[in-house]
């Protein structure tokens, strides 16, 4: 098994036999590393594969928006996922495989210190809290878990693509931004900067 770590950055890994074979790279979390938040999401899909980045494709357009609706850039919070590299056929990550990436995101989590942690649908959500979630009524709901050296405050957020294919589900969407950016005291850093828009 060959690892190259570089901070909160995995420059190397050959944990999961199928996700080295699905990748085309490692896609690490992205933004600031003195986050107030940080959104964990599921796993690359094929355009986060391609592009090396988290949430550039249609559900990161989602989340722009909703950053954008509240005066974020990107670069004001962090984004990252439960696995690093893109699942065959963008199936879900296996156990087995969450777990194999568990350090590198407690170790993304302890690196940069979140104030909040917004989980991006199910999946992290699940994860992160180890126990079942139905997101869709627990949206919005904010608990304490220890991860790694520190408590916690976790935000449940269902996942942007969930508002593509059901428009019910922008308000659970957004509401929950709303929540974690006041918990956070509405001051994530950096007002809307012109060239970002
Ligand atoms: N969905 C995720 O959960 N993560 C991404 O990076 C993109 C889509």
């Amino acid at each position: 098994m060959s690892e190259r770590i570089d901070g909160v950055e995995v420059l190397e890994c050959t944990r999961c036999p199928a996700l080295c074979d699905s990748r085309s790279q490692i896609v690490n979390g992205v933004g600031t590393t003195t986050p107030p938040i940080l959104f964990v999401g599921e796993a690359p899909g094929a355009t986060e594969d391609r592009k090396g980045e988290p949430f550039v494709g249609r559900s990161g357009e989602v989340l722009n928006d909703a950053l954008r609706d509240r005066g974020l850039a990107r670069r004001d919070v962090r984004i990252t996922n439960c696995v690093r590299c893109r699942p065959p056929d963008n199936r879900d990550p296996h156990t087995d495989e969450l777990a194999n990436c568990r350090s590198h995101l407690t170790r993304e989590i302890d690196g940069v210190d979140p104030e909040v942690i917004v989980t991006l649908g199910r999946v992290p959500s699940e994860h992160l809290l180890e126990r079942d979630v139905t997101v869709t009524t627990e949206a919005g709901d904010v608990l304490e878990r220890r991860i790694g050296g520190k408590s916690r405050r976790i935000v449940i957020c269902v996942h942007p693509a969930a508002t593509l294919y059901d428009r019910s589900q922008e308000e659970t969407f957004t509401s929950a931004i709303d929540t974690a950016v006041s918990l956070v005291g509405g001051d994530v850093g950096g007002q809307a900067r012109l060239g970002d828009f």
